[in-house]
């Protein structure tokens, strides 16, 4: 498994996160191209894809070897450069204010009974949708990806090394989206660089302009987190019941790699928001790795 191979030594990279800004903003990932060679036209099993499917009600599946990877086109290629083929997650926009009158408010945006601004359509007077589905089939796809780079047991022949590694899962009946993974040995050691306390700056404005987007309403930079805890680990949280990424272990020695886990992830949109937290301290570590 890559995520304990990881703690123990340095592994040639087989992907990593990378984030892009710009409206949609971008989740990158860049796949060794020997993974997707080894796992062209491969799907998890039918089995699988059937219940995701099926729980989700998502669409058509497409595995690696088109434009396209996983459920309703979540992952698009981009280009293939020194061994690595981009593939880029548009962050979708999960609250959309349309042109039609709030049923409620009757286009008022003002709650007389209440005598509050309009909650059904937060005063802005407009019917407001509301779409989980294409943050699910991103969490989805994402599942099948990560669940195959976890058991892919050949090394590339990359000379940089594998910054972190993640696992997510989506949803099913449990209603949690859990990341989980590890940060290898050269990215726990640009950590402890950082004294504790130290917050990444650019990593809590991206989450906060991401989530702006994803919400179409600014919300407070506060909400996010992004630091160095207690014994140079890393903690990321974002808007939630206490939901976060943080240490699994008490314990780590210079030289090793670590697992990490989380807390209360109940969305698809804590879980991406939280990746892209994850893709913009990768970024921020390959500068200097
Ligand atoms: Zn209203």
């Amino acid at each position: 498994m890559l995520e304990f191979e990881m703690t123990r030594e340095r592994v040639p990279c087989l992907y990593e996160l990378s984030f892009k800004k710009g409206n949609p903003p971008v989740l990158v990932l860049r796949i060794h191209n020997d993974f997707l060679e080894a796992n062209k036209g491969c799907s998890p099993t039918q089995t699988m894809l059937g219940y995701m499917r099926e729980e989700h009600n998502l669409g058509e599946f497409l595995p690696f070897g088109g434009e396209y990877f996983g459920f309703d086109e979540a992952l698009k290629k981009v280009k293939t450069e020194d061994q690595f083929t981009e593939f880029n997650i548009e962050i979708p926009v999960y609250r959309k204010e349309t042109a039609e009158k709030c049923n409620y408010c009757k286009g008022e945006g003002w709650d007389k009974d209440l005598q509050l601004s309009c909650s059904w359509c937060d005063g802005t007077k407009h019917k407001i949708l509301y779409d989980w589905k294409p943050f699910i089939a991103i969490s989805a796809s994402l599942e099948l990806l990560t669940s195959l780079t976890e058991i892919f047991n050949k090394k590339t022949s990359e000379k940089k090394y594998q910054l972190m590694s993640i696992r997510t899962t989506c949803g099913k009946k449990s209603g949690r989206f859990p990341i989980g993974g590890s940060y290898g040995i050269d990215f726990c050691n640009w950590l402890a660089t950082f004294p504790e306390g130290h917050q990444f700056s650019r990593v809590v404005q991206t989450m906060a302009e991401v989530h702006a987007h994803i919400y179409s309403q600014e919300i407070d930079f506060y909400d996010f987190e992004a630091y160095v805890g207690s014994n140079d680990w890393l903690v990321i949280g974002c808007p939630g019941d206490a939901c976060g990424i943080h240490r699994s272990d008490e314990f780590w020695e210079p030289g090793e790699g670590k697992v990490f886990s989380c807390h209360n992830l109940d969305n698809a949109i804590q879980q991406i928001e939280l990746l892209i937290g994850l893709a913009v301290m990768s970024d921020e570590a390959r500068k200097e790795i």
